[in-house]
């Protein structure tokens, strides 16, 4: 069994302080891959990601790490934070650029605008490096009283795909909806638009069906499986801390969603992942 767990924030205290259990139960449920999410605390700590993959060469689970700017930190995004991407990017250990993207769903967000040239910016530079993106899109349906009032009648999802459709598509270098949780329509659009889907551990919630029928209908050859630790513990963990061994739970129940056994799961997820990120190197 190889599981590949495509986004965990390795780096967040809740996982640094117990790293070698941590990596421990992953191998040995069977995750031997691990993409750690470069966001850190803001801009300024991006790099304890790739720090974390450095440090780990050469054992298992293998750790990639990738780089961004998250769009709660958007007002960040200076033109040294840029630089400071920039550099990261072009890492061999920096396998994609990310989670980037747009959120309008908490009220202390940035401001629409500032988000969005954030979020450009980082197009920019994964274009230049032609690496995937990573994307984190909240869509505004849920979003708070307060949010909406502020935010207005603005949709994440339709500007996200607006500035996809003209920025990145053409390019066709390919990406990943992090912890896709939209509709169906937005998980077919997603695909059109060349995304992969990622599925975590809200796909076991029963509250967000949009989420399972695209786990069930996506192409298996544009699935891939996630943990987003250490939040978003798949049932029946929810609530408690998420770390990448529960990769498998999600797995399993993706695989139930499909009719097909867990081992063709992984191993279509596997291969996913090396083809958009690795081609074939791992
Ligand atoms: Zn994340």
């Amino acid at each position: 069994m190889y599981l590949v767990d495509s986004h965990a924030h390795l780096d967040f205290d809740a996982l640094t302080q117990d790293l070698d259990g941590v990596l421990e139960r992953a191998r040995a449920v069977g995750v031997q891959t691990i993409l750690s999410i470069g966001i850190g605390d803001g801009p300024a700590t991006m790099h304890r990601a790739r720090d974390l993959a450095a440090n780990h060469q050469g054992t298992t689970p293998r750790i990639y790490a990738s780089a961004g700017i998250h769009p709660q930190e958007a007002h960040q995004a200076d033109e040294g934070a840029l630089d400071l991407l920039r550099d990261l990017a072009s890492d061999p250990l920096v396998l994609a650029i990310g989670e980037i993207g747009l959120d309008y769903y908490h009220f202390e967000n940035p401001d629409i605008a500032v988000q969005q040239a954030a979020f450009l910016a980082q197009l920019d530079i994964a274009r230049d490096v032609r690496k995937p993106i990573l994307i984190h899109l909240r869509t505004s349906e849920l979003a708070t009283s307060q949010a909406k009032a502020r935010f207005g009648s603005a949709d994440a999802t339709e500007d996200l795909f607006a500035s996809i459709e003209r920025h990145w598509a053409p390019y066709g270098i390919g990406g990943v909806m992090h912890c896709f949780s939209g509709t169906a329509d937005h998980a077919r659009r997603a695909l059109d638009l060349g995304f992969h889907l990622s599925f975590a551990g809200n796909v076991t919630y029963s509250r967000f069906p949009g989420i399972r029928e695209a786990a069930a209908f996506a192409p298996l050859d544009r699935i891939l499986v996630e943990t987003d630790s250490p939040f978003l513990a798949p049932q029946p963990l929810r609530g408690q801390r998420n770390e990448p061994a529960h990769t498998r739970i999600t797995a399993e129940f993706v695989a139930g969603l499909r009719g097909i056994p867990l081992a063709e799961l992984a191993e279509a997820t596997t291969a996913n992942f090396q083809a958009l990120f690795l081609r074939s190197e791992l």
